[in-house]
Order: structure tokens, then C-alpha cells, then sequence
């Protein structure tokens, strides 16, 4: 469990990304959000948690409402209704439950990975082009590229293992990097 660095219950943020402010809801203790090469920071003057979120269409910058909206249909973060008595509505508030998006991500993570590992449909890929084929059009052309004739070898997703198995750790050792 990720818990607030000042009142321990567990991290949700209250977020106003037009302020750029985002506060644990319990206590009100700020954090800053952050997009570093597709990884979402979450960081407070003692402790940073990343998140590696690659399926954002603008990543690389400030915390933005754009965000919020992407965040929210993707389902990292949630929209609460609050009432407001006094004009007897209620309002929608953002909110990021950093254990929830945490599930959230490694059960993502997850799904890929077995889906890598137990892919059981081969792809032939040209080294010199880097065209990808079937085992079927692979066969039917003689192993050799349709576009540069080149020999088409059988392409291994191990990078692709390699790179989700990495960011499961990432995961898993959050919050553990104090500074
Ligand atoms: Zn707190
Ligand atoms: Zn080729």
C-alpha cells in the first residue's frame, strides 16, 4: 500500500490540474504530477513514485486537464460527485487513487506480458527493411522479403518481454526511493 507521506492513509490526490494542484485528500500535504519520458512522477519533498504510462497521447510535460480527460476514460483516475449544500448541487471532483492506478497498471502490465509469452503465432520481420510478415506470407514468398528479397528471420518479442518485465519492477519498488 502507497500511503500519504504525512498522514499514512492510503494515497488518493485531490486533482486541480488547471492550478497545477494536486493534494492528498485526507490532509491536504501537496505533491507534484510530472511527465518524464512517458512516465508519470508523482513526487513529494521526501519520496517520488513513477508510473510508466505509454498509452497517453501528450506525456512529456506538465500535469494537464488534457490528461485529467485521457486519465479519466482510460480509468487511472475517477470523477466523484460531491454535494454542495449550499447551492444544493453537486460538484465533480478529480481524483488519482495511487493504489488503484497502481493495480491498474501492473494488471496491464500483466495481460502483455502472457500474452507475449504465450504468443503462439509466428512473425517473420526483414532485418534490412524491417517489413513484417506472416507464417503464411513468409512461406508463400520462400523466406525472402516481398519489397528488398532480403532472408526474413523469425523476430523473437524478447525486447518486448524484457521491456515489461522492467517496468513491473519499476512498479513494484515505488515508493521505496527516498531523498
Ligand atoms: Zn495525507
Ligand atoms: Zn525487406
Amino acid at each position: 500500500m502507497i500511503g500519504c507521506v504525512n498522514c499514512n492513509s492510503p494515497l488518493v490526490l485531490n486533482i486541480d490540474a488547471k492550478n497545477n494542484d494536486f493534494k492528498c485528500k485526507e490532509c491536504g500535504e501537496k505533491y507534484g504530477l510530472v511527465f518524464e519520458n512517458k512516465m508519470l512522477k508523482i513526487l513529494n519533498k521526501k519520496k517520488q513514485i513513477k508510473f510508466f504510462i505509454n498509452d497517453l497521447s501528450s506525456c512529456d510535460k506538465d500535469f494537464s486537464l488534457k490528461n485529467v480527460y485521457e486519465m479519466y476514460n482510460k480509468g487511472y483516475l475517477d470523477c466523484v460527485k460531491m454535494l454542495n449544500s449550499k447551492y444544493n448541487q453537486s460538484d465533480n471532483f478529480w481524483q488519482l487513487s495511487i493504489n488503484k492506478l497502481t493495480s491498474k497498471i501492473s494488471h496491464n502490465i500483466n495481460i502483455k506480458l502472457s500474452k507475449a509469452l504465450n504468443s503462439t503465432d509466428e512473425v517473420y520481420s526483414c532485418n534490412n527493411c524491417m517489413s513484417e510478415y506472416s507464417s503464411e506470407d513468409a512461406l508463400s514468398n520462400n523466406y525472402s522479403c516481398i519489397i528488398c528479397s532480403s532472408q526474413l528471420v523469425i523476430k523473437n518479442n524478447l525486447n518486448e518481454i524484457e521491456e515489461l518485465k522492467k517496468n513491473l519492477i519499476i512498479l513494484e519498488n515505488n515508493w521505496s526511493t527516498s531523498f
